[in-house]
């Protein structure tokens, strides 16, 4: 038989959150390490668990789970999802509006690849949550990254973005609060996004998953508000982060503006829908509870909660390494913190991440595998309990100095 290879189509694909970094992490696990994994925003493993009702709601509804459900959602789970937005000041959105996936993920790649023709131009911010620029890749476009400017607070910018757009620019990726900085954009700056999309006929796609999880005077503002009925805006969120299940995969996408000059559009999002039947039943049944019920997401992002704190822990022991510098998150779950060129004059930060992981035992995920233009950052996880998360910037702390002498 002749050698199989992948496909042509994943030529320029890469998820390196998940790429070699884990496969040396698994190989030294198998080795009898005991690794630190803080490459991936994965809550369960570090001891949060899911609001009780989320979780009783699934278990309820198991048995009358079974069957396949409608390919775009479960009615309750749509319902839930557009009444939430409509309380954020969406009015014009209903059941009709909404798409549910198997999280976020699966609702991105699907959006792209009914949106996304050979050669079409999607402005991606760098850094970026890497599936973005790899889902545009895969349905045959081309990742423009703009620039998102560490030294005003990770804020995307506007003159860069202008500058990339060219006749066959068709989106705009908003990722708002951002994974891997944490930057909380404000309202100037969200409709300052909007508007480029308004001047340029760019359809806006914001992803909003950590939109919950905000520190301090952090406020969120949805892009779809801004967007009004001549943008066309897609809106996507899920249970993963704010309600601390990952696992269940449950996430949507809501479409507002102008859905009379997307009909064709959305009729192949429908179709990509019912190729793959429908999302997770069981799962489906929690979006309702999880929206209408106890925000106990409050309870982490306020001093004393786990999420605050812990962010906030981690950007200062990161900003105490000479030669590293970190801009405090606003939201989200990550700190992307700079290593001084001129101090770590680092060629390779896929290298220097893997060779950290030897020497420490500890996983974090190169910035370049972010779309960061410069091998001069990495990402850390802020979820570990706060004496982990000292042990293991101490760990990096320790490695670095290394690298200085
Ligand atoms: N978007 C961003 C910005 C993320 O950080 C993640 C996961 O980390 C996702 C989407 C995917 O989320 P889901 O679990 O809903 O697929």
């Amino acid at each position: 038989m002749r050698r199989i290879v992948q496909s042509r189509k994943l030529q320029h694909v890469r998820y390196d959150v998940r790429g070699p970094i884990l496969v040396e992490a698994q190989r030294l696990e198998a080795e009898g390490h005991k690794i630190l994994k803080l490459n991936i925003g994965n809550t369960a493993p570090f001891g949060f668990e899911a609001p009780e009702a989320i979780v009783a709601d699934m278990i309820h509804n198991l048995p009358e789970s079974q069957g396949y459900a409608d390919s775009r959602g479960i009615y309750s789970a749509r319902t839930a999802v557009a009444q939430y937005y409509q309380s954020h000041g969406l009015t014009d959105t209903g059941v009709d509006d909404v798409y549910i996936g198997n999280g976020v993920s699966e609702l991105i790649t699907m959006v792209l690849q009914a949106f996304v023709d050979d050669g079409n131009e999607i402005l991606v911010p760098a850094p970026d949550y890497p599936l973005w620029t790899g889902a545009v890749s895969l349905s045959g476009g081309t990742p423009v990254h703009y620039r998102c400017d560490e030294g005003n607070g990770w804020n995307p910018d506007l003159d860069d973005i202008e500058s990339k757009i060219t006749e066959n620019t068709h989106a705009i990726v908003i990722i708002n609060p951002n994974n891997p900085t944490g930057a909380v954009y404000s309202e100037d700056t969200v409709r300052a996004l909007v508007d480029i999309a308004r001047r340029h006929r760019l359809v806006v796609m914001a992803d909003e998953i950590y939109e919950k999880i905000l520190f301090d005077d952090a406020v969120h503002h949805h892009a779809a508000t801004f967007a009004g009925d001549d943008v066309l805006c897609l809106t996507f969120s899920g249970l993963s982060k704010a309600y601390r299940v990952c696992g269940y995969r449950a996430g949507w996408v809501m479409v507002s503006g102008p859905r009379h000059l997307a009909e064709d559009f959305l009729e192949g999002l429908t179709l990509l829908a019912n190729m793959r039947m429908c999302a997770n039943v069981p799962a489906q049944h929690a979006i309702q509870t999880a929206l209408g019920g106890y925000q106990s997401i409050t309870e982490l992002i306020v001093p004393g909660g786990r999420f605050y704190e812990q962010s906030k822990l981690a950007a200062r022991l990161l900003n105490e390494i000479p030669g590293v510098s970190c801009v405090e998150p606003r939201g989200a779950l990550y700190c992307f913190p700079r290593l001084d060129p001129e101090v770590y004059p680092v060629e390779s930060d896929e290298a220097l991440v893997i060779d950290l992981l030897r020497a420490k035992k500890i996983l974090v995920t190169h910035g370049t595998g972010f779309n960061w233009f410069e091998p001069d950052h990495f990402r850390l996880v802020t979820l570990p309990d706060v004496d982990t998360l000292t042990e293991a910037i101490g760990r990096i702390a320790d490695y670095l100095e290394t690298v200085r002498d």
